[in-house]
């Protein structure tokens, strides 16, 4: 079980992740280039005296997650463009996780994007010790399906863990059948991913994200540096190829590309709904007791 000082500072994240969150309404905007946003996000997230436990996410229309600011990105957010954000924020290795769906000077998916809330907060509603996982997917393939949508079924929610974002549990985005409990005292990310196109994903083009697994031994020198840089700097967690650029590393994706290889790595390629058709999420981050906290609300 959590000890009060834990939940402390996974409350303390998620009040920070509500601030950041706040302040990135104010920034998605036409013509914003998205590494600028991005960087003022992450600049907030330092002031506030929060870390990110993952680049912040920002995808686009038919991509559901996994896209970040790349290095040298001149992409610019367009009228109409369906926006994901979403943020991994730690104090101290204590995780919120936390996002929402926005569009740009539009409205044609108001519909699809108030579906994920609506099916984000009917399962916090029923989140209690030992709810089965079949559950939580039954609720959100539920509600996408009377709109008319279908939840993706290969993105999943998942247990949190000090310095660990994606930790044992997957909560599925439909029904599994699965009638794993899950305990008390477990910290939970649900977010349901809803699209009008047929709800599967795939890997599409270049990762800008990657993971240590593993201090696998290398031979270049300049990649063993870039390996022992992120094995002190980021415990583990997720992290953007453009931060090794940013803290002045050159031939950064030749030096990620041969850790992956060596199997230090795992890459996070964005994912694109497989009919390209646009996807909404929402997300927050629960402590489930017999009154969960919910830490990002
Ligand atoms: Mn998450």
């Amino acid at each position: 079980m959590l000890s009060e000082e834990e939940i402390e500072k996974y409350k303390k994240a998620g009040k920070i992740l509500k601030q950041v969150r706040e302040y990135s309404k104010t920034l998605i905007k036409k013509d914003a280039l998205i590494i600028e946003i991005i960087k003022k996000l992450e600049k907030k997230i330092e002031e506030l005296g929060g870390k990110c436990a993952c680049p912040i996410n920002i995808s686009l229309n038919d991509i559901a997650a996994h896209d970040c600011a790349g290095i040298n990105d001149t992409r610019k957010l367009k009228k109409g463009d369906l926006v994901k954000v979403d943020f991994g924020i730690h104090v101290d290795g204590y995780i919120a996780d936390s996002g929402y769906s926005i569009e740009v000077e539009n409205n044609e998916h108001s519909e699809l994007i108030k579906c994920a809330k609506t099916a984000l907060e009917n399962v916090i509603k029923i989140l209690e010790p030992g709810i089965t996982l079949s559950e939580i997917g039954r609720i959100i393939e539920e509600e996408a399906k009377n709109n008319g949508f279908q939840p993706i079924v290969n993105l999943s929610g998942h247990s949190i863990e000090r310095f660990k974002l994606h930790a044992g549990i997957s909560t599925p985005n439909f029904d599994t059948h699965s009638n794993f409990k899950i305990p008390e005292g477990t910290v939970i990310a649900i977010e349901p991913f809803i699209t009008t196109g047929k709800g599967v994903v795939n890997e599409a083009g270049k990762s800008k994200i990657y993971e240590m697994i593993k201090k696998v031994p290398v031979r270049i020198d300049f990649v063993k540096k870039i390996q022992n840089y992120i094995e002190k700097s980021y415990n583990g967690m997720p992290f953007a190829n453009r931060w090794l650029s940013e803290a002045g590393f050159k031939n950064v994706d030749y030096a990620l590309h041969n850790l992956v290889k060596s199997g230090s790595l795992n890459s996070y390629p964005p994912l694109r709904e497989i009919t390209h058709s646009p996807v909404a999420y929402a997300e927050h981050t629960i402590i489930i007791l017999d009154k969960p906290i919910i830490t990002t609300k």
